[in-house]
């Protein structure tokens, strides 16, 4: 699942085509979106630093006719028509109470969830959650962490690095004894050192019942003392034989979504 979509087409469309609803048939012009590349850390739950973190109103389209919202809207799981014209959905897209950007990352969760890709469908949640944050209505932002976290969990086993997502997710939504509870459950299960770091961090933050937004780069030691940390490393070269930082590991963990 990639969260900054790119929305280039496998092939040209005719000159003369208007893109099509591939749930409803409507027609639309929707802006192609190719996003520049981070510049910024990303936060712990990995919403990705400026220049791409300021674009989210044109990471996914959404039909004018039907709602239906997805990276590409020309292309549907051949289950999205059926769950779009069901009632959840009917009542998500007629929830006045939920800005409409929020609503529009809802709409893919949604769609994604009812197809059956579960962790897909909490990525767009949290993502959901970042507008929230962003328009400073927080008590809809730890509603749709909260439900990520659940959609997390609903789905296949987590790895190390999804495991800190649902961590940041729970302290974000002051959810303190769960995030306590799992943090620790990851630290004792000896994750690689980069996600070992981040997980401190988020244990010093819940300790400190801190819900705020931090960056990876909080995680990482102070630019004075990274040749310390180099030395350290080079010691330890059996536990982190790459030796790559958590930047390294973090924007390439970006670069798979
Ligand atoms: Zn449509």
């Amino acid at each position: 699942m990639m969260s900054v979509p790119s929305s280039a087409p496998s092939r040209p469309p005719a000159a003369d085509a208007t893109p099509r609803c591939a749930v409803c048939g409507t027609g639309s012009r929707q802006a192609p979106f190719r996003p520049e590349p981070p510049e910024q850390a990303p936060d712990l739950d990995l919403r990705p630093g400026e220049p791409v973190r300021s674009t989210m109103a044109r990471w996914l389209q959404q039909c004018p006719g039907c709602g239906y919202a997805a990276p590409n809207i020309t292309r549907a799981h051949p289950a999205a028509a059926q769950a779009v014209a069901a009632a959840p959905f009917r009542a998500l897209m007629a929830e006045t109470g939920y800005p409409p950007l929020a609503r529009r990352f809802l709409a893919w969760a949604h769609v994604l969830e009812e197809t059956g890709a579960l962790h897909a469908a909490a990525e767009a949640s949290l993502q959901a959650a970042w507008v929230a944050d962003d328009l400073g209505k927080p008590e809809l932002a730890r509603l749709w962490r909260l439900d990520a976290v659940a959609l997390w969990r609903s789905g296949p086993p987590l790895d190390a690095e999804q495991t800190v997502r649902v961590i940041d997710a729970l302290r974000r939504a002051e959810a303190w004894e769960d995030a306590a509870a799992t943090a620790e459950a990851l630290g004792r299960s000896h994750p690689p050192e980069a996600v070992a770091q981040v997980v401190a961090l988020e244990a010093r933050l819940v300790a400190a019942r801190d819900a705020g937004r931090h960056t990876v780069a909080s995680a990482l030691p102070p630019p004075a003392r990274r040749p310390h940390v180099a030395h350290q490393r080079i010691a330890g070269r059996s536990e982190s034989p790459r030796g790559e930082s958590l930047l390294a590991r973090l924007r390439r963990w970006l670069g798979h979504r």
